[in-house]
């Protein structure tokens, strides 16, 4: 199971001989169950700096993406929930998901299409990635059998999949070209602690996690969920998962960090090496988009125009954890094309009314257009 707080213990443990002899003689393997976490980690509180580690860089192994992301968020039976889970009004879990789907979060993620590109075993599966929606909220009622003071993975899975077999969440959508792009992100009441093979959520330890996001096989689909514990006050995570007074704002910070792992590498889950169906991953450094910048935070303004707190994701095209793409006027001075075209622009909309209103302010200006 890879973790951050696992990995400078062992390269410490190893030499960088040994070390690139292994990665030579065996691919190291994939966590438990191939489900991947976002490791307990608060910037300030391990001093972590706060850059992607040195020469990270996602490959893409030829697994599938998410081309457009649906979301089902989830709620487990009954209980105690941030309120933003269950309350009308906004910014809640439901706008985020909605907000940033339609906002540039989800944009610059093209760079990790898989359309016109190969795999490193030569494989594709052809797709583009774009902006998604938000299909609602599901309260489930789970069975006693899998809904006792400690749920495992093992247990979430089964119950997804009795749900799904019952009809009461809806079934795994697809693309056009038939690859699932559901989103089940599955939240847990108050007093719930998580397990994935040896990993426990909400505990501040290298085997803690806030969150994970995994697969799995259903004869309707593809299954992708994600699996976010309690993070309220006295919750384990409330003060190691995320960098911020708001419990919504950690939550949402934790919730992109899923979300953006499953467009870019949703088969994670039943990958158990580096080769199809992984997507998009960092062997080097054992990490999936979203692990390369682990609680890096910023914010995004969704299509609802709210503000949320987010996670960066790492970029390979700009070498850096973003959440959107640099602005092009950071570029603009070194392309001569793109300042006449703006200025012949300018020109054509103005016309003569601009030398009439060209001492007027900016306010002015603007007025003059709206004629
Ligand atoms: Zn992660």
């Amino acid at each position: 199971m890879k973790t951050l707080s696992q990995r400078p213990r062992a390269l410490c443990a190893f030499t960088t001989t040994a070390a690139i002899l292994a990665l030579f003689l065996a691919f190291p393997t994939l966590g438990t169950a191939g489900a991947h976490v976002y490791p307990v980690r608060l910037p300030s509180r391990t001093g972590l700096p706060a850059v992607a580690p040195t020469g990270a860089h996602l490959s893409y192994y030829g697994g599938r993406v998410v081309s457009n992301a649906r979301v089902v968020a989830v709620l487990w039976g009954s209980g105690s929930y941030l309120p933003q889970l269950t309350g009308a009004g906004t910014p809640n879990i439901p706008s985020f998901y909605a907000g940033v789907l339609q906002s540039p979060y989800v944009d610059w993620l093209a760079e990790y299409n898989t359309a016109g590109r190969l795999s490193i075993g030569g494989t594709t599966t052809n797709q583009v990635i774009g902006r998604g929606s938000y299909l609602g909220q599901y309260t489930i009622i789970p069975a006693a059998a899998n809904n006792g003071a400690t749920i495992s993975d093992a247990q979430i899975q089964a119950e997804l999949a009795s749900q799904l077999t019952a009809g009461h969440l809806p079934p795994p959508s697809r693309d056009a070209s038939g690859n699932a792009n559901t989103y089940y992100a599955v939240f847990f009441p108050h007093g719930k602690t998580i397990t994935l093979g040896a990993d426990t959520s909400c505990v501040l330890s290298s085997t803690g996690f806030c969150a994970y996001h995994g697969t799995l096989p259903h004869s309707l689909g593809e299954v992708y969920y994600g699996v976010h514990p309690d993070m309220q006050a006295g919750s384990g995570c409330a003060n190691i998962c995320g960098g911020s007074s708001s419990v919504f704002s950690n939550q949402t910070s934790v919730a992109s960090h899923e979300l953006i792992e499953t467009i870019t590498d949703p088969e994670v889950g039943i990958a158990s090496s580096f080769a199809p169906p992984l997507g998009w991953y960092d062997s080097a450094n054992n990490a999936e988009i979203g692990d390369l910048c682990n609680a890096q935070e910023s914010t995004v303004i969704g299509g609802d125009g709210l503000t949320y707190v987010v996670q960066q994701q790492f970029s390979n095209s700009n070498n850096a954890c973003i959440v959107a793409a640099p602005a092009a006027a950071n570029s603009a001075s070194d392309a001569p094309l793109p300042l006449w075209t703006y200025a012949a622009l300018a020109l054509a909309m103005l016309g003569m009314a601009r030398s009439r209103f060209a001492q007027r302010s900016r306010d002015d200006a603007g007025a003059a257009f709206r004629h």
